[in-house]
């Protein structure tokens, strides 16, 4: 519990995430060097409501200890209130985008820009306010489902969490236990399905009513079902936001405003999926290699509006 309780608080600083023992050790890492993002600069301003975009002025990044650049001069404008997909091979850079919108990393060269502004010149606080992340693997803490939700937004009220869960279309779920909200979760989620943990981890991210929600790979490790059922739960989820959503399953993205492929540290491609995979190119042949029988959403989701 005290790893978890100190794993709480840090929640608040790094968004919604923690995850897996992997996920707490990478988190520890980060309070072990809390400026690798680049610390505030003194007087830095709040970051104010994003309106426009978030741009990846010619970026060049690579990690530290290795040689290969991971983005290499991205140029990359995401528009506000769009659904945009990240798509790419497995180590094309993908979670390293997500990583430098978060300011986790800052780029080597060139800047990340939201409305124009560097994100580095305003507080890392109040950039990750305005973001909730969501992962392949969320971890659920050793506490109630309730809390586990509030851990997205301290001082979260019982209705907050409420409206979080409905939304994550969960609630209905969550009223057929016995303990209801009070239910208490295992420290790995056990009592709970893949589908039913992730959508408590999109409650715990939606409770902070960010203007901008990542999702980093987190759908793709459901099975087709589940997962068809959560993005049709996010796509909804997605209005009067942006959506940045990274897979390497296409089947994800079919419905996406914007679907952009990263291959080779560059933005290559960029469309929706009508139009790129008429252009026959990579994403096309990406396409071509993974099988996307249609499947339908036999939706595992609460159906709230009854409620
Ligand atoms: P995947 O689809 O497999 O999740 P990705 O497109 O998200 O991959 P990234 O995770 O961004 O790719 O990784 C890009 C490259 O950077 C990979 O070669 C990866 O091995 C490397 N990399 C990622 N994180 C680190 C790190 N902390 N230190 C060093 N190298 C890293």
């Amino acid at each position: 519990w005290e790893v978890s309780y100190n794993i709480a608080h840090l929640m608040h600083f790094i968004p919604v995430s923690i995850q897996s023992a992997a996920a707490v050790r990478h988190i520890q890492e980060l309070l072990d060097e809390p400026i690798r993002g680049g610390a505030d600069r003194p007087g830095a301003p709040e970051l104010p409501r994003i309106t426009n975009d978030i741009t990846f002025d010619r970026v060049s990044f690579k990690y530290e200890g290795t040689d290969t650049p991971v983005l290499d001069n991205l140029s990359l404008k995401l528009n506000v209130g769009k659904t945009i997909a990240i798509v790419g091979p497995s180590g094309s850079g993908k979670s390293t985008l997500l990583n430098l919108i978060l300011r986790l990393y800052t780029p080597d060269e060139g800047r990340v820009t939201i409305d124009g502004v560097d994100i580095r010149r305003v507080t890392r606080e109040s950039l990750r306010r305005s973001m909730a992340v969501v992962f392949q693997e969320n971890m659920l803490f050793n506490m109630s489902i309730r809390e586990n939700i509030r851990l997205g937004k301290e001082g979260a009220t019982d209705a907050e969490v409420e409206e979080a869960a409905r939304k994550a279309e969960i609630h209905r779920y969550i009223m057929s236990l016995p303990d209801k909200y009070d239910t208490q979760v295992g420290e790995r989620g056990d009592t709970l399905s893949g589908g039913q943990r992730q959508r408590i981890a999109i409650a715990r991210a939606i409770v902070r009513d960010p203007s901008v929600l990542l999702l980093d790979e987190a759908t793709s490790a459901l099975d087709q079902t589940t997962e068809a059922a959560i993005n049709k739960t996010l796509l909804k989820l997605a209005k009067g936001r942006t959506m940045i959503f990274s897979t390497h399953r296409l089947t994800s993205v079919v419905g996406m405003d914007e679907i952009i492929v990263i291959s080779g540290g560059k933005a290559i491609e960029r469309g929706s999926h009508e139009k790129l995979l008429a252009a026959n190119g990579v994403y096309r042949r990406l396409w071509d290699d993974q099988s996307h029988k249609p499947h339908h959403a036999a939706d595992q989701a609460d159906d709230d509006d009854e409620d």
